[in-house]
């Protein structure tokens, strides 16, 4: 659906053949418009500024770049992507195996906080590219198990998150220090706010920036409604109301996955009780867990073992979970760009999606319309009653 035009093919992008046997063995015959802009001038050498909505293909972008440009017989860290969360650092580690799985000898891992620490040290021992979150790898580059002289390319994926306030900035700094001068460097995100383009011209040198026109259809099977909902005094009872909301919702529509935000942790984890115990399997995610837990509840939504994944902001982002066609939020993002990550996690590269968002009368309202004005959505008052044919 999202594809640029037939006639181009990933082999007209000049890629070498190890990387277009692996990208034909991953599933990928035809580059999206991003992948079509963006992989020609990143093999040029060129920094590059990515931005594109949720659902475009950006991990594919980097990881093409990356994998092209690699020297396998180097048994030398060469490439070093940075991410946000630890489940997007796994889901690019998975991308860029299958992208290079014509490549024999790549060796590729995921250093994150919260696991062995002997272990890294051990996978470090010749890895061609490392894809950690900014804590963990800033720590392994200061103890020394990972040298940085090799570095060619550095991947900042969702930059946005990466470089906000509060957020990574200084391990960030720290880290990009440590490399050498001469690297090529790509930033992607799907938002673009002054403060990152304030942050990014610190790192890059006349970066290139590529984008899509605002108008590229990625969103484009996915609807979206919104869900009024009383506002009582009490706020129990407002979860009460929109918690009978979903079990309607879930009862007439034929999803095959859900995701549901809730701007509260602790009432993630009722919510998932509640509905596992109406039969729906759900699990619940959220930066309070640990990090096994965490990554068993992705691995439990991407081999089907649950129908309902419950979190809070941690997983809106870069979250690629194919089946998921129902995203929910609870509660009303905080921003409009936490909107848009999150119902990216449906409609997913062009498919069809269905998202809804409970909001309270009155100051929610208004600033859910807000954001919809801002945005230039498609927003409309869910019907009622519910039908089937939504989906
Ligand atoms: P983004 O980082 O822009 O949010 P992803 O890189 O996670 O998007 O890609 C979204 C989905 O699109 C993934 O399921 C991915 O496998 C799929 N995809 C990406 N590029 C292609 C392609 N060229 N052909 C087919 N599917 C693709
Ligand atoms: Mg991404």
């Amino acid at each position: 659906v999202l594809l640029a035009d037939a006639s181009v093919s990933f082999a007209s992008l000049l890629l070498s053949r190890r990387v277009l046997d692996g990208l034909t063995a991953a599933g990928f015959h035809r580059p999206s418009p991003i992948q079509l802009k963006a992989v020609p001038l990143g093999r040029c050498g060129l920094d590059l500024i990515v931005q594109a909505k949720s659902g475009t293909g950006k991990t594919c972008v980097f990881s093409t770049i990356a994998l092209d440009s690699l020297v396998l017989e180097n048994h030398t860290t060469q490439v070093l992507v940075l991410a946000p969360t630890r489940e997007i650092a796994v889901q690019i580690h998975s991308v860029l195996m299958a992208i290079g799985s014509a490549m024999e000898g790549l060796r590729c891992h995921v250093f994150i906080g919260g696991t062995s620490l002997s272990q890294d040290k051990v996978n470090l021992k010749k890895c061609h590219i490392a894809v950690g979150s900014p804590g963990r790898i800033k720590q392994l580059i200061e103890l020394g198990t990972l040298s940085t002289a090799s570095i060619r390319l550095l991947v900042l994926d969702e930059a946005d998150k990466l470089l906000e306030e509060g957020s990574f900035q200084e391990q960030i700094n720290w880290i990009f220090s440590s490399l050498p001068a001469t690297k090529q460097m790509l930033a992607l995100s799907a938002t673009y706010p002054e403060s990152l383009a304030q942050h990014l011209t610190r790192y890059m040198r006349e970066p290139t920036f590529v984008r899509l026109n605002p108008t590229d259809p990625s969103l484009k099977g996915l609807r979206q409604y919104y869900q009024l909902v009383n506002s009582h005094s009490h706020t129990h009872k407002v979860f009460e109301e929109k918690v009978l909301h979903l079990l309607e919702l879930f009862s007439k529509v034929p999803f095959n996955q859900a995701l549901v935000f809730s701007n509260l942790h602790s009432r993630a984890q009722h919510l998932a009780d509640i509905l596992s115990s109406k039969g729906l399997p759900a699990v619940c995610i959220s930066g309070g867990l640990s990090q096994d837990q965490r990554l068993e509840a992705m691995s439990k939504l991407k081999q089907y073992q649950c129908r309902v994944l419950i979190s809070t902001d941690l997983t809106s982002r870069g979250i690629d979970a194919e089946k998921v066609n129902l995203v929910i939020n609870l509660d009303i993002p905080q921003d409009w760009e936490t909107y848009m990550h999150r119902i990216g996690r449906a409609g997913r590269f062009g498919t069809q999606g269905l998202a809804v968002t409970y909001c309270c009368h009155g100051e929610e309202e208004n600033k859910m319309m807000a954001m919809a004005q801002r945005c230039r959505l498609k927003l409309n008052p869910l019907p009622s009653p519910i039908d089937a044919g939504l989906m």
